[in-house]
């Protein structure tokens, strides 16, 4: 079974990123109407994520794959996805990972790139960047703290 691929509502920024980062093409806009969502969702067979009741309650109507979300805790709506969509446990694993800015692949890059500042190049080996906007990635604290949610969130599920 291929990995499901979502489209989250405007509301939801930091949830998109997190599902990117865990490997997930999750498409998301800062601002796009219901029915362009609604009808990108079913063009393409994306689960559409929201909080907006009326919207998923349309958009279940139209047979479009919907989770509807509450709260706003993003550990709490992974935990949810999870077990909507069927994700038994979350990974983070570069390789597979996407761009949290655009959704694009990340690649593994053959040299140490020029943009990062000099203390990065002294202690970091490994560098990702984006197909599609060219952003560069490494692995720095930000993955520990990443880690440690989701080792929280996967004991829920
Ligand atoms: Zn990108």
């Amino acid at each position: 079974m291929s990995p499901p691929r979502f489209v989250a509502d405007s509301m939801l920024g930091t949830l998109s990123k997190k599902l990117r980062i865990l490997g997930f093409d999750c498409k998301y806009f800062s601002a796009i109407c219901d029915d362009d969502i609604a009808l990108l969702a079913k063009d393409e067979g994306r689960i559409l994520v929201t909080r907006d009741r009326q919207l998923a309650l349309r958009c279940k109507k139209q047979n479009i794959n919907t989770i509807c979300l509450v709260g706003e805790s993003v550990s709490d709506h992974l935990v949810h996805i999870a077990k909507e969509a069927g994700i038994t446990q979350y990974q983070i694993s570069t390789p597979g990972a996407r761009c949290t800015t655009c959704n694009g692949m990340l690649n593994e890059m053959d040299r140490i790139p020029d943009e990062v500042p000099p203390w990065i190049k002294q202690n970091v080996k490994q560098f990702w960047s984006c197909a599609d906007c060219g952003h560069i990635y490494w692995q720095g604290t930000h993955i520990r703290n990443l880690e440690r949610l989701i080792g929280e969130i996967n004991a829920r599920l």
